[in-house]
Formats: structure tokens, sequence, C-alpha cells
């Protein structure tokens, strides 16, 4: 039987147990998915037992991304950018490490608007954390033709800018309005918006009636922004379904089959987001 698993610390509120388990079950496959508390002190002896104590593979969230780079092989060209691992698989005994929000994310906005395609678009990004680092990723690495990033911290933005280099581009938020006429694509990578933080409230009149606007916040799974962009007549994309997609590439490398992300799902995960379970 296999086993799997998601790590952090803490990990309570992981919603992966709740997304594996279901495909588990779906897909009759007998195996498991647990959420495991790591603290930072014991995630060397973690991974080093790893296979020993019966784990084909886990999840990696906060605090542990950026430090499990350190400890697993790294075959992944859009990981090595992003220089974070959410996923561990093991092969021949050796350790893998895999960022899969990058695909979570182009995944999550092809599905919510299938005529989406990033070749030659601009793409306008909000936020210069953990989780742009790999929007950038994904919009260069899929043919976005520039991809300029605003952030409250600027120096964040001009890091992340320097990194991705050609195409990437770095601006003060007072510079926000002259770029969003070009806009094809907006996002909201920040924080803001989350319930119990304040809205990214961005004026969107000189947004082109044609720019596709997403959010990576989930709760609530309408943003003000979403609904700002909406009334604007704008296209948008909520971020429910970069969390279920970024899920599939790990299962498939653990149980062996590739499983989908489906309605059903989508509604199993947002009522117990409304409705936690533990
Ligand atoms: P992070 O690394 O902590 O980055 C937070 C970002 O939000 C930074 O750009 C930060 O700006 C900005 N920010 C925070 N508070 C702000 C404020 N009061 N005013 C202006 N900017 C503010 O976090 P992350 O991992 O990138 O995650 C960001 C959000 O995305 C979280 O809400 C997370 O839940 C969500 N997320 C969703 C998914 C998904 O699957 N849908 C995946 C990953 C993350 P500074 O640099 O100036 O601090």
């Amino acid at each position: 039987m296999q086993k799997a698993c998601v790590i952090g610390f803490p990990i309570k509120h992981s919603r992966s147990p709740l997304i594996h388990n279901y495909w588990l079950q779906q897909l009759g496959i007998k195996g498991t998915y647990e959420k495991l508390e790591v603290p930072p002190d014991q995630l060397s002896a973690f991974l080093h037992s790893m296979a020993e104590n019966g784990y084909t593979g886990c999840n990696v969230t906060i605090p542990h991304k950026e430090e499990v780079f350190e400890h697993v092989i790294i075959n992944d060209e859009l990981t090595k950018q992003i220089g974070a691992v959410n996923t561990i698989y093991t092969h021949d005994g050796k350790k893998y490490g895999l960022n899969t929000d990058a695909y979570g994310f182009i995944s999550n906005l092809k599905d919510g608007c299938p005529e989406w395609t990033t070749q030659q678009q601009t793409c306008v990004l909000i936020g210069a954390g953990g989780a742009a680092r790999a929007i950038v990723a994904a919009l260069k690495n899929d043919g976005a033709k520039a991809i300029h990033i605003f952030n409250r911290t600027v120096v964040r933005a001009k890091a992340l800018a320097k990194v991705f280099g050609d195409k990437v581009y770095a601006h003060d938020f007072s510079d926000l309005n002259s770029i969003l006429p070009e806009a094809d694509l907006l996002v909201n990578s920040t924080s803001l918006g989350m319930a119990g933080q304040p809205p990214l409230t961005i004026r969107l009149q000189h947004l082109p009636k044609s720019c596709v606007v997403t959010d990576i916040v989930y709760t609530p799974l309408q943003t003000e922004l979403l609904l700002a962009a909406k009334s604007n007549g704008n296209q948008i994309v909520d971020g429910i379904g970069m969390l279920l997609h970024q899920a599939v590439p790990g299962f498939e490398k653990w149980f062996g089959i590739r499983p989908e992300v489906t309605a059903k799902l989508r509604q199993l995960v947002l009522k117990d987001l409304q409705d936690p379970k533990s």
C-alpha cells in the first residue's frame, strides 16, 4: 500500500489530505495520505527516514519549501527557477523535488478561461512573495511577452525581476495606472483580499475589458478584486483551482494514475473551507 503525506509547521489547516484522499477513494487505490506536523528542527530527520517510515513521497508546505530544496535532487527546470519545493517523490531509492505551483497556476487559468493563451501576452502581477515567484516562472515559461511586477516592498519586486531577467520588469506602484491599459492578464498574488486582510483596491477603469483577472486568494472565493473586475466587464478566474491543480503531479508520481480536477472535487474543498471538518 502506497503512503504519502503533507509536512509543514503548522499543518492543521492543510486541505491536501482532503484532495488526495478523495482521489484515492474515487480511483479505488489502496493508499493513504496523511498530514504530519514537522517542526523545522525535525525536517532533516523526517526526510532521512521518509522511505524507512513507508512514505513514497510528500507535499511540503510552509515553512519548509526553500529548505527542502537543499535536501533533494532537482531535475525539473521550472523548480530550479522557483527555488522552492512543494512535492517530493522517490525513485530508485533517491528523493526528487518538484514545485507544482507554476503548473497549478497555469492549469487553473486555462481551466477557468479555456481560450486563454499566455503566448505574447502582457501580464501584470501584484505581489513578489513565494507564490509570485512560481507565477512569474509559469508565465515566462508559457511564453508571456512581458511580466510587470508591482509590490508594496519594491526591492522584493526588483529582486524577483532580476532572477528572471528578460521580459520581467519591476515597477513602483505609482506606475500601475500607466501599465494597466496594456494588460492582457492581471494577477493578485498578495495576501490582500484574504479573509482578515485588507482588500486589494486597484482602480480598474484603465484596464481593457479584454483583460483576464485572476486572484490566487481563495478565502473568500470571490475577492473584492474579482468582484470589481466582474462588474468592470472583465473575465475572472478564482484561485481555488490553483490549489487543486497543483496537487495533480504529486498524486500521479506517488500513486501512478493522473487524477482529474472535477467540479465535484472543487465543491468538496469549497464546502470544507466554509465548514471545516478539522
Ligand atoms: P508571501 O511569500 O508571504 O508573500 C506575501 C505577499 O503579499 C508579498 O508580496 C507582500 O508584500 C504582500 N502583502 C502582504 N500584506 C500586504 C499588505 N498589507 N499590503 C500590501 N502587500 C501585502 O505569501 P505567498 O506564499 O506568496 O502567498 C500569498 C497569498 O497567496 C496568500 O494569501 C496565500 O494563501 C495565497 N496562495 C494561494 C495559492 C493557491 O493555490 N491558490 C498558492 C499559494 C499561495 P511585501 O513583499 O511588501 O511584504
